[in-house]
This record gives C-alpha cells, structure tokens and sequence, in this order.
C-alpha cells in the first residue's frame, strides 16, 4: 500500500513539476490572462500546495527567504482594516516618495510593477506608438504593446550580452516618429547585466528630446557595481523618465502586489487613467515597513550574492560559463536548447527559469536558500558533464579558463 501511495506520490509530483513549468496543460483561464510562461514572464502557479513547497523555486527570481519580522508584523496588524476601504494606509505613497525625496504627486502605486509597466505602455503606446528595447529582456511591456495592437522595435543584446546603448540611441533617432516609448531594464533581466550611470546618460542625452524612458530598476537593490546608479534624480531633474519599482524582489512581497512608479507629476496624471488604484491594506503596511528595515535587505543582499558567487564559482569550475549578474539571478551557458533541460531539472524539484529567446542555450537561474542551491548544482552535475577547456566568467568580468 505504502508503495503505491509513494508511486502515486512520486508521479504526481513529476506531473505538478511540469504544470508548475507551463509545460502541461492548464486550464487555469486567470494565468493564461496574465500571459504565463512567455518569455521574460514569470510562470504562473498551477500545482498543488504540497507539491508546491517540495520544489525549489529558481524560476522567478523571488526573495526565497520571505519577508522579514518587522514587514510580518505590519501585515498581521493590518488584518484589522481588512473590511474597509478607507483606512488609515501607513502613508505609504508618502514613505515611498520621503525615500526617494520627491513629492507624493510623483508616485503611482500599482499591483507589482507589472501594472505600472503596463500602465506606462497604455498611456504612450496607445494608437499605435511603438516601443523600443532590446531583446532579451523583460518582455511584458513588448507583450502588452502587442495586446494593445502595436509592436516593439527589438535591438539584439551587443558585446558581452550588454544593452547596446549606441545602438538604441540611433534606432530611436531613426523611427523617433514610430516610438511612444524607450524600454531600459536596468538591471537587465535575463542577463542580470547593469547599464552603467554614464551609459544612461548617454541615452538619454542622445535619443530626441521628449522622449519618454521607462527604466525598469526590479533588481536595484542587489546591485554592487559602483559604476551603475538609479536614474531617479532624472526625474527630479525634470527629463521625461519614468522608474519602475517593485517589493517583490528584495522586499519579499511577490504574492502580495506592489510596485510604483515614480516620474514627474504631470506623467504621474496622465498615467493614473490607466491604473487601477487597487491596492490591499497589508501590503500598504508592509510596504511602508519594508522601507524601514533597511538592515534585513542588507542581510538579503549579502546572502544572495554570497550564494551567488559560490554557485556560479562552482559552474565556471565545472568548465560552464556563466554571465556577470548584479542581480539575484544568473545566466549560465549550457550549450544546448533550454526547453527539455528545465523539464529535466523539474525531474529533480528543481525549477529553472524559462527560454528567453533568442539566448535558448543559456538557462536563467535565481538564487535560493542554500540548501536549494546546493540541490541546483547537484542537478546540474547530474545532467550536464564536466568540461575541462572551456569560457567561464566570473563575478563581474568575462575570463578565458585554460585548465
Ligand atoms: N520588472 C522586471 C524586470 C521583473 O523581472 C519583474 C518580475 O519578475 C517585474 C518587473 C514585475 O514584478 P512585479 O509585478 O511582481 O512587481
């Protein structure tokens, strides 16, 4: 009996991994909505709870390890307002603008940046504009320029997989008639390559003046690199630049749906039309105490590139070449086709990011508690053999290995 059960078990767990992945089928009619398993998308949940918490999640770049104390807290009291709308909000658009020292009038809250993506594509895209980025990247705005029946115009990544800002600069001189809109994911997501401060400058300097720039800053928080900087004081200098947050990464709230913009209050006002303005009562207190509690995000941030510097050390070892990431996540090379090895990975409860086309031999992983990364490296020895001559790249440079 034992063994069936286990049998049963065992296979349904293959099953759940799988459906997790978006590589089963769903009728899951809300995540086919919310475009799941797109590239640059992050997939959607379709499995059980039990066979959910078995496997380790390294698919969507989430902070593994939850909020911290002081954000639970805010939460638990916030159950309180649960039956109201208008309730005390902990200030929360006037916490996020005291933190980044602008007013209340230039910041949008939205569910997750995701809405606000969608928010800036709506207001400048809307009629037919199109969109300018490169690819890969994070892909919801190009999806939803499709949504709203316009298209992008996608640069190819340049040397190194860095966002090719001369390249950018001529395209949008070039079709400045056809685009509403410059996309900059900075860090950028798959690679986890920054844009370098100067760099952004020089973008925004040489594309026609007035044209809006959203600069998506999801992975800020993780980045080390002195030479990288938020381009918030753009807004503040008065350019068309909008700035993508979110709490869904460093601030461990991925489930509970907050993200903003912040941008001058004239685009702020052209924006709001679109958004919902729905946002729940807890995550307005646990975002406000997430800004707070700045000494758990260092703790997170040291942890992730902790255990990133040793996983990605241990591929390059193991003679895979892995990408320059700022982020809590990286890129390695497999040199094969992505799609069946993530289902192999899905085998062993580990979920690995999805095709990003067209980098489809390199496979995105994001960083999970120790104890997941170590289940990741064993999987990916299982799967993959040891190369002794190969290209690694190490933290922050891009070697040539002779052993
Ligand atoms: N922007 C980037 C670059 C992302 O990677 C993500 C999610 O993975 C988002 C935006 C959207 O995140 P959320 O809607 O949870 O804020």
């Amino acid at each position: 009996m034992s063994h069936d059960v286990s049998r049963r078990s065992f296979f349904g767990g293959i099953a759940a991994a799988l459906g997790y992945l978006g590589l089963g089928p769903s009728t899951d009619l809300f995540a086919q909505q919310n475009r799941p398993g797109a590239a640059g998308n992050a997939p959607r949940m379709r499995t059980s709870s039990d066979d959910y918490d078995t496997m380790a999640h390294l698919s969507s770049n989430e902070n593994c390890w939850g909020p911290p104390e002081s954000v639970m807290k805010a939460m638990t009291n916030a159950w309180k307002y649960s039956n109201r709308y208008g309730y005390p909000d902990a200030n929360i658009v006037g916490e996020i603008a005291k933190h980044h020292g602008v007013k209340q009038e230039n910041i949008l809250l939205g569910a997750g940046s995701g809405e606000i993506l969608d928010v800036v594509g709506t207001t400048y895209l809307l009629g037919g504009k199109k969109v300018l980025g490169v690819e890969p990247s994070y892909s919801s705005v190009y999806q939803h320029a499709t949504s709203i029946k316009t298209t992008a115009i996608k640069l190819p990544l340049g040397k190194d997989y860095r966002q090719d800002i001369p390249a950018m600069i001529k395209a949008a001189n070039e079709h400045a008639s056809e685009i509403g809109l410059v996309y900059l994911c900075n860090p950028n997501n798959p690679t986890g390559i920054t844009v370098t401060k100067d760099e952004v400058r020089q973008l925004l300097d040489g594309i026609p003046k007035g044209m809006p720039v959203l600069i998506d800053e999801a992975y800020h928080h993780f980045v080390d690199d002195p030479n990288y900087a938020t381009s918030v004081p753009y807004v503040i200098e008065g350019r068309p630049v909008i700035i993508a947050r979110t709490f869904s990464k460093i601030a461990a709230l991925a489930g509970m749906r907050l993200g903003y913009a912040v941008a001058s209050a004239e685009i702020v006002q052209k924006m709001r039309p679109y958004s919902m303005g729905s946002i729940n009562a807890l995550v307005k207190h646990g975002g406000a105490a997430a800004l707070k509690d700045t000494a758990s995000q260092a703790s997170i941030k040291k942890m992730v590139i902790d255990l990133r510097k040793k996983t990605t050390s241990e591929l390059n070892a193991y003679g895979y070449e892995t990408l320059p990431s700022e982020t809590n996540f990286f890129m390695v090379s497999i040199g094969r086709e992505i799609q069946p090895v993530i289902q192999e990975f899905a085998k062993k409860g580990v979920a690995v990011g999805r095709p990003f086309p067209p980098m489809t031999t390199h496979m995105r992983v994001s960083i999970g508690t120790a104890e997941e990364m170590d289940r990741f490296t064993k999987a990916f020895k299982e799967i993959f053999p040891a190369k002794p001559k190969s290209t690694a790249a190490v933290e922050g440079r891009i070697v040539k290995s002779t052993n």
